[in-house]
């Protein structure tokens, strides 16, 4: 049934604009013949049912409709009467002009159609990458209305389509930034300078999320705003991983710090034992000058000078520990490189004697305060001696040596040079040296040289490594003599 119903559909289709054409022509002769208008008159009125049929139809019925309302034309119209006959001049004329009229005006609406239907895909298409682009994107007019927004951020804001047509008054800051993004919008649109700036927004699930938002101006060539383009991106879940990743990197560095220390503990331990022991026999000996007859006064008071200096030195050295362990925040201040260094050399120096190294130290004269970090520069400095310790381990055909150096650099600075004739470089992969975990050791970690290196130029300096001509290597840093550096 429904198969008849639609060929009669097809059918009616095909017939319509031809009965349509018809009963318009025949309409209109019957009404012209009955007020009897003039022949030329009558053909201007026809043209009234040509041009729809051609601007609605297609060719064929317009060409069909042009033959009829000649035929009636000539036929009612022109004489003699109730027959066609070619012997005036409209009788060629009208065909012609009918005929012309009804394909001009075909040809004009099919073109038009075909633009139209150009342009109706080109819309398709561009809201289609409007809406599936990975980004929030909208217009506004330079009165801040908005005009368009993609179907992404209609989905963020949960919105209908004309409720989220003010996304300026309604768009949910998170209330501690909505102040300043205000502010930052005023500014944009007052100075028609382009706007970039990061916001948290509550998406319509209720969860803030932060959004790079992104706002340009297209201008007239006279430099009026015309509208405001934006591309508003998610970057919550990337700003998470960062965090995550500069926690993570923070918890490496405490661990890799500490593990660093733990390697050491043993030689601290010997430290502080050393002024201990001196205490105690120090103050085993003023107990002998006091009960001695008659007690001897200068030792006593030269011994507890001794006693007090000792004291002095573990607590020091328990001081430089705690700080270490609880990588307390940097501390700007002036102090005495050599003094530094000396200081970490008595950390390592049973390690020194243990391997049998030699170890020369060069100290410019007159040596300027550097400024900085002091723990964490003696840090910096342990790693480097640690490290040439591991690579001279190995030696066994030379004397193992390591060689430290400290001088003047360029004219505010000054350079620190551990020097040994260990392994070197050979087999390392000198680009990736500083990068974190990298490691030839087996029970490395890697982190030592990153640490160093973020170290060294968290104070404004420079940390490298060369071969030596001869074997082994040598790593060397600066460090600023004056503050504001980094
Ligand atoms: P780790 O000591 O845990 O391996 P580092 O970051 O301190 O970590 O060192 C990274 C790598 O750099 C070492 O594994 C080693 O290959 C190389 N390296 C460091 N210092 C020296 C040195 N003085 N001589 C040769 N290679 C070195």
């Amino acid at each position: 049934m429904s198969e008849i119903r639609r060929g009669l559909l097809n059918i009616w289709r095909l017939v319509a604009p031809y009965a349509w054409g018809t009963i318009g022509v025949v309409a209109l002769t019957g009404l012209c013949f009955y007020w009897q208008v003039h022949s030329t008159t009558a053909a201007l009125l026809y043209l009234t049912v040509i041009v729809p049929t051609a601007l609605k139809a297609g060719r064929a019925p317009s060409a069909f409709v042009a033959v009829l309302a000649y035929l009636c034309l000539d036929s009612f119209f022109t004489a003699p009467l109730f027959r066609p006959a070619m012997n005036q001049p409209l009788d060629v004329a009208a065909p012609v002009a009918f005929l012309t009229t009804a394909f001009v005006v075909n040809r004009l609406a099919t073109n038009n159609r075909r633009s139209f239907r150009e342009i109706q895909t080109l819309k398709d298409q561009l809201r289609l990458v409007m809406d599936t682009i990975p980004g929030l994107v909208w217009s506004e007019a330079p009165d801040g209305s908005v005009e368009f927004l993609n179907q992404r951020w209609r989905d963020f804001l949960g919105a209908t389509p004309t409720a989220a047509m003010d996304l300026q008054q309604r768009l949910p800051v998170h209330p501690a930034e909505a102040a300043a993004l205000t502010e930052q919008w005023r500014q944009a649109r007052q100075t028609a300078r382009p706007l970039e700036t990061e916001v948290r927004v509550r998406r319509a699930d209720g969860v803030y999320r932060r959004l790079r938002l992104h706002l340009v101006p297209a201008c007239e060539p006279s430099g009026t705003v015309v509208k405001w383009y934006g591309l508003g991106t998610d970057v919550e879940d990337w700003r998470q991983a960062e965090e995550a990743l500069s926690r993570l990197q923070d918890e490496l560095t405490q661990v890799a710090r500490r593990t660093l220390l733990g390697e050491l503990a043993a030689s601290i331990a010997h430290e502080i034992n050393q002024p201990l022991s001196a205490i105690v026999t120090n103050a085993a000996a003023c107990r002998r000058w006091l009960t001695a007859q008659p007690p001897n006064l200068d030792e006593v008071r030269a011994t507890v000078e001794s006693i007090i200096q000792d004291s002095h030195r573990a607590a020091n050295i328990i001081t430089r520990i705690r700080a270490m362990f609880q990588c307390t925040e940097p501390m700007q201040m002036q102090f005495d490189i050599q003094q530094a260094v000396i200081e970490v050399i008595r950390l390592v120096k049973d390690e020194l004697t243990e391997q049998g190294v030699a170890l020369q130290t060069h100290f410019a004269p007159n040596l300027p305060p550097v400024f900085g970090d002091r723990i964490q520069c003696q840090q910096v400095l342990l790693n480097l001696l640690t490290n040439a310790l591991d690579a001279v381990r190995p030696v066994t055909e030379r004397p193992r040596e390591i060689q430290l150096h400290i001088q003047p650099y360029d004219t505010d600075q000054v350079l620190v040079t551990v020097q040994d004739n260990g392994v070197g470089l050979e087999g390392v992969n000198v680009r990736a040296l500083f990068d974190a975990f990298y490691t030839t050791k087996p029970g490395g970690m890697g982190m030592g040289l990153a640490i160093s290196r973020s170290i060294v130029e968290n104070h404004g300096g420079r940390l490298w490594a060369a071969a030596n001509a001869g074997p082994g290597a040598r790593f060397q840093f600066t460090l600023p003599t004056q503050p504001g550096r980094p």
